[in-house]
């Protein structure tokens, strides 16, 4: 896709009116089509992080949709902001129980991990992710297959937000507008107090930028993935 049109597009959209502003009507919106309009997948790893509950407040003030990858444990101590994010519209996507690296794991120890995570979402929120994000982003074939078993494509990202080493407000937003581009999957942790911080003026930059913040879903639809694919594929994959 090119930029140019895109950006048109999403200039002539309009804006919704005042009085749709209902959850009814936000459910009958339209699916954004990332194949016509500039989107990017903001996504926030190892949460439920302690600042869920902000970030998720921000993301509703400005209408943006996310993917967190979820880690179990945590899953099991703040099922309140799981149930949250289901009922908010955001995706869920499963990254282990308890962050081990897969690729030094054995099979028994990587179901596990999937697993337990599957079953403390489906009890916080009654869903269970489609998605699967190894701790690290680290895979290997061993792992892709496990990833068929549960149905799960495994997401990557395509450029993060080294919110985790920064922990600095303005360097947070200034690496993420740096990396954004159209169907980009960008890393984040909501358990960054400076990420969830900058996120009010982040969304609206990135807005003002013409681009419309949707899930991991939405910015992968025409990848047509299967269980047990890897997106971004990075270097060196072979299956
Ligand atoms: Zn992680």
């Amino acid at each position: 896709m090119t930029l140019a049109p895109a950006a048109a597009i999403a200039e002539a959209t309009p804006a919704p009116a005042q009085g749709a502003k209902s959850a009814a009507a936000e459910k009958k919106a339209a699916p954004v089509d990332c194949s016509q309009v500039k989107c990017l997948a903001l996504t926030f790893d190892d949460g439920p992080g302690k600042y869920a509950g902000t970030l998720l407040d921000t993301l509703k003030k400005y209408d943006a949709k996310a993917t967190f990858f979820l880690e179990g444990q945590y899953v099991k101590s703040r099922p309140q902001f799981v149930k949250r994010m289901v009922a908010e519209g955001h995706e869920l996507g499963n990254h282990s129980y308890s962050h081990p690296d897969f690729t030094k794991s054995d099979a028994a120890t990587i179901r596990n991990e999937i697993k337990k995570t599957q079953d403390a979402v489906k009890k916080a929120a009654g869903v269970e992710p489609k998605l699967l994000r190894p701790p690290y982003g680290l895979a290997d074939i061993q792992v892709s297959d496990i990833a068929i078993e549960f149905g799960m494509p495994m997401i990557l990202w395509t450029a993060g937000s080294a919110d985790w080493s920064s922990k600095n407000v303005k360097a947070i937003q200034k690496q993420t507008l740096a990396v954004a581009k159209p169907n980009g999957i960008i890393l984040m942790h909501d358990w960054v107090k400076q990420t969830v911080d900058g996120m009010p003026a982040l969304i609206k930059t990135l807005k003002n930028k013409g681009y419309h913040l949707v899930t991991v879903s939405d910015v992968i639809k025409d990848q047509n993935l299967e269980p047990g694919d890897i997106f971004p594929v990075p270097a060196g994959w072979e299956r």
